[in-house]
């Protein structure tokens, strides 16, 4: 059975990176028609928190990236992780230091002036002692290869590795003791993570060799940049994934975006994920880091909302009117309003915001518009003695009424249409004003006209 994994640390919510990590891993296992495990990697007490695992959970749930497995905590398999250090303490492949902070210090400071790596001296390996931290033997000779997915050959000589702690003072083991022993455990094929792993890589196969466990693949995904060539980070606004719920972005769009750092098909930009998943190869991963872009992702957001199904974008939706306190009613059918705005909304917040003059009356306009559009009376009251005549409220007809005002008037359909529209919608986000004035409905959209009019 093929698995992959997704192995975030609870110290903050789930971001762009990790989102994307996520979708890598997940596609790999869907393609394979394997499994797809996650693992909450929480063994540093001190940072973790239970807000960021269930930041992460809604985050990977928001996105649909299903799990097969988990979430498995490693707060839950400290004895599993016991038993393995006192094995490699047994085998003489670890060993108890109890050099002090002081002393490390200084000795790194040492190394470091003499323009040498800083690494530990193994003043305690050969002492045989029984407390402290636990180091890792790490052979002394020889040369680490791997052969990176993504990546290519990568090659570490084991006199740059150091002795590396795999166990605190109090006794919680670290990450890269963790690690080795979960994914040999949960039978993980392949370790796709972000590169700024790839150092603890070399460290991490020596632990499965000294363990005598064979050895997964390794895809190590190049960095995400912001728009600024540095690496992506809170300065470049939302990061959270759930901030992009928020702002209104479909999950598919946001993965689909996400798919193409990093990944590309020809000139392909829009890719359902059903059709990442079949066209999707590690080994067509850009091995250079890739640039986040907020306008292209805006780009894909729109795309994604004018080919979405309307019981897609409704579901999505649900969350935004509850948010924004709009409750729909039975006409006009929101089936039709969701497929007219679908042509023109970017986002989900935005498709909210123009919801509401179909289904919320309001009593005021805006302010500046207002003085601006409903300055001039006349058009409008013409447009509501005609309106009022009209018998068919459909668009079309709508619409010659507010070309037969125009011309009997002798003014551009500006001098009409700008009021009309700022009547109807009262801000005046209103795409089609025919098409709005027919969903808002006869009696509603004479009553917003004589209020402007009124205004
Ligand atoms: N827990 C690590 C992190 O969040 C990832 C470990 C891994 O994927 O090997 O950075």
């Amino acid at each position: 059975m093929m698995k992959s994994r997704f192995a975030p640390s609870p110290t903050g919510y789930l971001h762009i990176g990790g989102a994307r990590t996520a979708f890598f891993a997940w596609i790999w296992a869907k393609k394979q028609h394997g499994k797809f495990v996650l693992r909450i990697e929480n063994t540093d007490l001190e940072r973790s928190t239970q807000a960021s695992v269930d930041a992460i959970l809604q985050g990977i749930d928001w996105l649909g990236l299903n799990y097969d497995e988990g979430p498995l905590y490693q707060t839950d398999r400290f004895n599993r992780y016991k038993q393995i250090i006192q094995h490699l303490l047994d085998e003489k492949k670890a060993y108890y230091c109890e050099c002090s902070k002081k002393r490390l210090k200084i000795l790194r400071e040492k190394l470091t002036k003499q323009g040498k790596k800083a690494k530990y001296d193994g003043c305690c390996r050969d002492k045989n002692l029984h407390n402290g931290v636990v180091r890792f033997n790490n052979p002394k000779e020889g040369v680490v290869v791997f052969n990176d997915v993504v990546k290519g050959k990568i090659s570490i000589n084991n006199q740059e590795l150091d002795d590396l702690i795999i166990a605190r003072n109090d006794n919680t083991p670290t990450y890269n003791l963790t690690v080795v022993v979960d994914d040999h455990d949960m039978k993980i094929n392949i370790i796709i993570r972000g590169d700024d792993h790839i150092n603890n890589t070399p460290k991490q196969i020596n632990l499965y060799q000294a363990l005598g466990w064979h050895l997964p693949e390794f895809a190590h995904l190049p960095m995400i940049l912001g728009n600024d060539g540095i690496r992506l980070s809170k300065r470049h606004g939302a990061m959270s994934v759930m901030a992009y719920r928020d702002a209104g972005f479909l999950p598919e769009a946001l993965l689909n975006y996400l798919s193409r750092l990093g990944w590309s098909y020809g000139n392909q930009e829009i890719f359902s994920i059903n059709e990442i998943v079949k066209l999707f190869e590690l080994k067509n991963i850009n091995k250079a880091s890739a640039s986040f872009n907020q306008d292209k992702l805006l780009w894909f957001n729109k795309e994604t909302i004018k080919s979405s199904s309307v019981k897609n974008l409704l579901s999505n939706l649900t969350w935004h009117l509850q948010n924004q306190g709009i409750t729909i009613k039975d006409t006009p059918n929101i089936e039709i309003v969701v497929r007219y705005l679908q042509n023109r909304c970017k986002t989900l917040v935005n498709m909210a915001c123009e919801l509401k003059m179909f289904y919320q009356d309001f009593d005021t306009f805006d302010e500046k518009l207002a003085k601006k559009f409903f300055k001039d009376k006349i058009p409008l009251k013409h447009l509501l003695v005609e309106l009022e005549m009209l018998n068919t409220w459909k668009a079309d007809n709508i619409k010659e009424v507010v070309k037969q005002v125009c011309f009997e008037l002798n003014i551009g359909f500006g001098r009409v249409g700008e009021p009309f529209r700022l009547a109807l919608s009262g801000d005046g986000n209103a795409g089609g004003i025919d098409i709005v004035a027919e969903l808002v409905g006869k009696n509603k959209a004479l009553l917003r006209l004589k209020m402007a009019i009124d205004f």
